[in-house]
């Protein structure tokens, strides 16, 4: 039933790792990027030290510099996105700091202009045009639920019980976008703010029905936008942020204990230690399929986050 060449990936996790550009206004002081790999290689200096404790590689599947467009980071995920037609369930993550680009790679900047669509839209529109191409095989039928994890409780976005909705093209995923952000009674700048503070998974569910055998095959594509990893500074914070921090690093550090659980091939992959592992239990492990964007932020100010970012995605890689 395999009509696409995804290509054999060795291990089914992956991980990219994406370096923000500095942003029009910022001045344009030293990055912390001092050498990016055709080979997954990364090398992270501290400029205000000398010698090679200054200095640190990091390798992962692929290294995406500043320089690189969303189409180019798109063409690079398609073949995993594609494979959910086949049947597959896949995870896509974006992990980072809050204000590394993480939004930016899953949505983009903005939900009306096509070509700085991120992963999302891409992932949905390709979909749709390979779902059409094989109609006179195969009839799709296309759903989506977008739901966010707060403080380790689940609610439903844009629908109020977190829902399946069907679509039949990109145009009604992003009317169905649009109707969230009206329906959400906060303003943009806390919308913001709680979506760092929160994991946003838009799951795309696929069924397919072969014409000629009438076999079905059920696929699941899972883009998640998580919580900004930054770690909170515990004499600073306090009452709900400090709670919301504590979800926050527990859900993070249950997500990387499952997924290098995996790539591990342990025997116990521990899913119940939060509510994300819990709600993709399905789509982690077994015959699945997961990428994970990193993000980071090549200002001075954020190395020490961007070695604890880098440090964290070593570990699933
Ligand atoms: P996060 O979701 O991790 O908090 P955002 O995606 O909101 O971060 O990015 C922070 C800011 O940086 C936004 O203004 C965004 O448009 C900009 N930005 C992020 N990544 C890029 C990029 N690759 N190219 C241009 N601007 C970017
Ligand atoms: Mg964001």
């Amino acid at each position: 039933f395999l009509y696409n060449q995804v290509q054999d990936l060795k291990g089914a996790i992956r991980v990219y790792c994406r370096v923000r550009p500095f942003l029009p206004g910022q001045p344009n002081g030293q990055s912390t990027v001092d050498y990016i790999g055709e080979n997954g290689n990364i090398m992270i200096t501290n400029p205000l030290k000398q010698g090679k404790d200054a200095r640190r590689v990091f390798s992962f599947n692929k290294v995406f510099a500043t320089s690189a467009t969303q189409e180019e980071i798109y063409a690079d995920t398609q073949p995993l996105v594609r494979s959910a037609l086949d049947g597959y369930n896949v995870c896509i993550f974006a992990y980072g700091q809050t204000g590394s680009g993480k939004t930016y790679t899953m949505s983009g900047p903005d939900l009306m202009t096509e070509e700085t669509w991120g992963v999302n839209y891409r992932a949905l529109r390709d979909l749709f045009h390979i779902s059409k191409e094989r109609a006179d095989a195969i009839k799709y039928e296309v759903g989506v639920q977008m739901i966010e994890i707060y403080n380790e409780q689940l609610n439903g976005l844009n629908v109020p019980d977190a829902s399946l909705v069907p679509v039949n093209c990109t145009q009604d995923v992003i009317d169905l976008m649009k109707v969230g952000q009206r329906n959400r009674a906060v303003g943009a700048t806390a919308l913001n703010e709680r979506s760092s503070r929160s994991h946003s998974v838009l799951t795309v569910h696929v069924r397919g029905k072969d014409l000629l055998s009438n076999s079905i095959l059920k696929g699941c594509l899972h883009l998640v936008d998580l919580a900004g990893s930054e770690r909170v500074d515990k004499s600073e914070a306090v009452g709900e942020r400090l709670k919301e921090a504590q979800h926050i690093n527990k859900s993070l550090s249950a997500l990387g204990d499952v997924i290098s659980a995996l790539a591990q091939k342990s025997q116990h992959i521990p899913y119940r230690n939060s509510k994300l592992t819990q709600v993709l239990q399905d789509s982690l492990g077994g015959h699945a399929k997961t990428l994970m964007f990193v993000h980071i932020n090549s200002e001075l100010n954020a190395l020490g986050e961007t070695i604890s970012t880098l440090k964290f995605a070593e570990r699933v890689a």
